[in-house]
C-alpha cells in the first residue's frame, strides 16, 4: 500500500472509513460446522476462586473502610484467602472443558462430540488453547483411514 504522500502524488483516493475491514466477525454459531476443533481440558478452580474471592474483597473493603471499620484489613484478606483455597479445591473436582476456537470458547459437555455453539467436530483434547494449531497440524499429518486416496492438495 503506498504511503499517504505517494497516494496524493499518484491521485489515489483514500478508502472510505470502515470500507476495508479484514476481520472474521460473523456469527460464531455454526461457524465451524464440519471442521475440527479441540476440547481444552479445564476445571472450575480459577472461575470458582474468582467468584468467591472478588465479592469477599469488595464487601470486606467496605466493611474495613473508614466509614464502617467493622473488620480489619487482615481479617478480610484472611477470609478471602481461606475462601479461595476452598474454592480452588472444590473447583478442581468440577470439569470445565471449553471449545478451543478463540471466538467460541463454549463449554463442552463431557459426552459432546460436537461443539454446541460453533458446531465444530471435537477432534481431540488439549491442555491449553495455545496448543490448538499444533494439534491441528498433527491431525492433518495423520493419514486418513482410507490410506489417503482422496487427500486434497494443500492450499
Ligand atoms: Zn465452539
Amino acid at each position: 500500500m503506498p504511503a499517504p504522500r505517494d497516494r496524493d502524488r499518484l491521485g489515489i483516493p483514500l478508502p472510505p472509513q470502515g470500507a476495508v475491514r479484514v476481520t472474521d466477525d460473523g456469527p460464531v454459531e455454526g461457524a465451524n460446522r464440519g471442521r475440527p476443533i479441540f476440547r481444552v481440558r479445564g476445571t472450575y478452580a480459577l472461575r470458582l476462586g474468582r467468584m468467591v474471592t472478588i465479592p469477599i474483597l469488595l464487601a470486606g473493603g467496605l466493611a474495613a473502610g473508614p466509614l464502617a471499620r467493622a473488620v480489619t484489613v487482615s481479617q478480610v484478606l484472611a477470609a478471602a484467602a481461606a475462601a479461595a483455597a476452598v474454592a480452588l479445591l472444590v473447583g478442581r473436582a468440577i470439569r470445565d472443558d471449553r471449545c478451543s476456537e478463540p471466538r467460541c470458547g463454549a463449554r463442552l459437555p463431557a459426552e459432546a462430540d460436537v461443539c454446541p455453539r460453533c458446531g465444530g467436530t471435537i477432534a481431540g483434547t488439549i491442555d491449553h488453547p495455545h496448543d490448538r494449531l499444533e494439534a491441528l497440524e498433527r491431525l492433518e499429518r495423520r493419514p486418513p483411514p482410507d490410506g489417503g486416496a482422496d487427500r486434497a492438495p494443500r492450499g
